[in-house]
């Protein structure tokens, strides 16, 4: 299938816009107060925040290992293994969660989402560090996520681009990822609460585009707001699969190129905000 020229886009099966992007200074809604929880049920979780080798899940070594065993899994691209090892994914996780953190599997972040496996991570970060711009640059540039979820992925990203855009359907996943990400304010980094369908108009084009969630095709609007030289790695449905492939776009002077990649597991593409 690789280097192909494509026949034109299909035209999005998804329906027309339903909310527009919210700029990341929109009012922020009602944040979530925990009710106050029994001290013994806060150590437990507290101790459950400790791997079970009883290194500190903050050591860097546990990260280290994990990026080691990407590595012998395959993920040759050093500044994406570079990054791995630099975020701390067990702060985006549900502390009941954390223990599983460093493992290559993929996680519960309530309402039905899930943060995507670290080997996943890594191989569409790399994809899209073999891009042209990509190449060129050095870096990933301009970025723009589709499906913030936890804010894990954002804050690989904000490692490789010089500046990131993720939009996130959901509310409450939107105002938790803010919070996850304050630390990470410094690093360009902007989030939207909006359908992650239209892009992000108002920053493109961009360098580089990921989408943590899968639809029938790429929305039109991706395409538009993907840069000459520029690439977009997303997972698809395929027909003959009869499941997600990662595919690969990259957009030339002369149109896109689309490759299609391994089979792979994600939460659907939804339409609208809310
Ligand atoms: N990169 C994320 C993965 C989250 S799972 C992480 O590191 O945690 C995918 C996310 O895509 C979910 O949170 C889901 O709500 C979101 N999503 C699905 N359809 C979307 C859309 N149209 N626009 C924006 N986000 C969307």
């Amino acid at each position: 299938m690789s280097g192909s020229r494509p026949p034109p886009p299909r035209r999005s099966r998804f329906p027309a816009s339903v909310s527009p992007s919210s700029p990341a200074s929109a009012p922020s809604r009602a944040q979530v107060l925990r009710p106050q929880r029994p001290v013994e049920q806060a150590a437990q979780d507290a101790a459950r925040s400790v791997a079970p080798s009883g290194m500190g899940l903050d050591s860097e070594a546990v990260r280290r290992r994990m990026v080691q065993r990407l590595e012998q899994g395959g993920l040759r691209c050093e500044p994406v293994l570079r990054a791995l090892a630099q975020v701390p994914r067990h702060q985006f996780v549900d502390s009941a969660l954390a223990a599983q953190a460093y493992e290559d599997t993929s996680l519960p972040i309530g309402l039905g989402q899930t943060i995507s496996k670290p080997s996943v991570v890594g191989r569409m970060l790399s994809l899209l560090h073999d891009g042209v711009r990509a190449r060129e640059l050095g870096h990933l540039g301009k970025a723009l996520e589709i499906g913030t979820g936890c804010g894990y992925q954002a804050a690989v990203l904000c490692l490789l681009a010089r500046q990131v855009v993720s939009i996130e359907r959901l509310a409450p996943l939107h105002e938790q990822a803010r919070q996850r990400l304050d630390p990470w304010r410094g690093h360009g980094l902007m989030l939207i609460w909006g359908d992650g369908r239209l892009g992000h108009a108002p920053s493109a084009p961009y360098d580089s585009m990921v989408a943590a969630a899968g639809g029938d095709e790429v929305p039109p609007a991706w395409l538009e707001q993907l840069a000459v030289g520029g690439r977009l790695v997303a997972p698809v449905h395929s027909e003959t699969h009869g499941g997600h492939m990662l595919l690969v776009v990259d957009r030339h002077e002369g149109g896109y190129t689309r490759t299609l990649h391994e089979p792979v597991h994600f939460v659907p593409l939804k339409s609208g905000a809310q």
